[in-house]
């Protein structure tokens, strides 16, 4: 047992341990908690992505998908997301796709 300093902050009423959030790097947030994809991914970021940053992407997968004018039937629009879900929250991965809106017109895909 190691739960000295349990008890100074444990407030928040999450069933969620704190943890600290990879991409917003704030120490003690708590994470989603339940995961957003039946997979690994999905286990993962409901482990280690705070609440915030989930929401921050869920933004800024409305913008690419409006964006890209991403069709989600379609398998390469899936994983064009998880390419830029994973660099977005994890900074894994290729770089994400930018959303440059003075490029409007130049995108070919
Ligand atoms: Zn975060």
């Amino acid at each position: 047992m190691t739960d000295s300093s349990r008890d100074a902050t444990a407030a928040g009423g999450s069933a969620a341990d704190p943890m600290r959030c990879p991409r917003c790097e704030r120490e003690g947030v708590a994470p989603l908690g339940s995961a957003p994809f039946p997979n690994e991914l999905g286990q993962r970021i409901a482990a280690e992505i705070c609440v915030e940053c989930w929401e921050a992407w869920k933004h800024h997968q409305m913008l690419l998908i409006n964006h890209y004018g991403l069709n989600l039937q379609d398998a390469n629009a899936r994983t064009f997301l998880i390419t830029n879900l994973k660099s977005f929250l994890f900074a894994e991965g290729p770089a994400g796709a930018t959303i440059d809106t003075s490029k409007e017109g130049r995108v070919s895909w």
